[in-house]
């Protein structure tokens, strides 16, 4: 028996990096796994199919997470399909590095759409459909706490601003037996920060490892805290940052 046989598992933004990483992990465990993505469904289909051919089952589902009503509606397609949900991971995440003086409105308005609306429309979804259990886990970021150098500001603020999101979903849900965490990754080797890109060798040099984590060092973490150990965790950060912010 796998870990999360018999579970169902939604992945925000999994077309690529950090989401896919987790959907073929989690589905690994033994999960049904569904993911949405927004502007990349060729490889939203080829993870789909990935994870089919390993013998486990997945849909992908298109939905804008700066549409707070596409998320909630792919939180119940993904319960309808495979009756019922246990395990949200809030994944789906922009940023983009500027100034403050360049910054504009509309920017600010999309990093707060995508990077924390989203999170609390899809737990608020998600929470009619878990039961006893269930685990909403959300993606931070290691900038949530520490902003090494300059063009950060509005996304270390959407991540901030996750941690009391977290802490206050923790609480109200308790009581449900639903736990809520956040993984915050350090630089991790995806489009939106390639390892081999301008200012990798800078981000490495800020961490205690000197290194540039991998997709797969943070969908392990979330496996831990969608599985069976993490029941007595709730309302944590956790870092996979290769020691960034110690
Ligand atoms: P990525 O390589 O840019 O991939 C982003 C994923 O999110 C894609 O699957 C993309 O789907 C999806 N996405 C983006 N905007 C979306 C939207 N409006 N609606 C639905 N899906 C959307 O990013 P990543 O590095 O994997 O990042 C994943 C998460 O980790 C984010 O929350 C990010 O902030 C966080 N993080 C990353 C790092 C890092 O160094 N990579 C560090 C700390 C935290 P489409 O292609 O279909 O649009």
């Amino acid at each position: 028996m796998k870990n999360l046989s018999n579970k169902t598992a939604l992945v925000t933004g999994a077309s690529r990096g950090i989401g896919a990483a987790i959907a073929k992990r989690l589905a690994r465990e033994g999960a049904n796994v569904a993911i949405t993505y927004n502007s990349s469904p060729d490889r939203a289909e080829a993870v789909v199919k990935e994870i089919e051919a390993a013998g486990g089952k997945a849909i992908a589902i298109k939905a804008d997470s700066s549409d707070p009503n596409a998320v909630k509606a792919a939180v119940d397609k993904t319960a309808e399909t495979f009756g019922g949900l246990h395990v949200l991971v809030n994944n789906a995440g922009i940023a983009m590095l500027k100034s403050v003086e360049d910054f504009t409105l509309e920017d600010f308005d999309l990093h707060t759409s995508v990077n924390i609306r989203a999170v609390f429309a899809g737990s608020q979804a998600a929470i009619k459909h878990l039961p006893r259990g269930g685990r909403i886990i959300t993606i931070g970021s290691c900038m949530a706490e520490r902003v090494a150098g300059p063009g950060g500001s509005v996304y270390a603020m959407s991540k901030s601003a996750l941690i009391g999101l977290t802490k206050g979903m923790a609480r109200d849900l308790g009581p449900k037996g639903i736990t809520v965490n956040l993984v915050h990754p350090g630089p991790t080797d995806t489009d939106m920060n390639p390892a081999d890109g301008v200012g990798a060798d800078w981000q490495r040099s800020m961490n205690a490892l000197g290194s540039f984590g991998s997709v797969e060092d943070v969908a392990a973490m979330v496996a831990f805290l969608a599985g069976p150990e993490s029941g007595n965790i709730t309302g944590a950060g956790m870092l996979v940052d290769s020691g960034n912010n110690v």
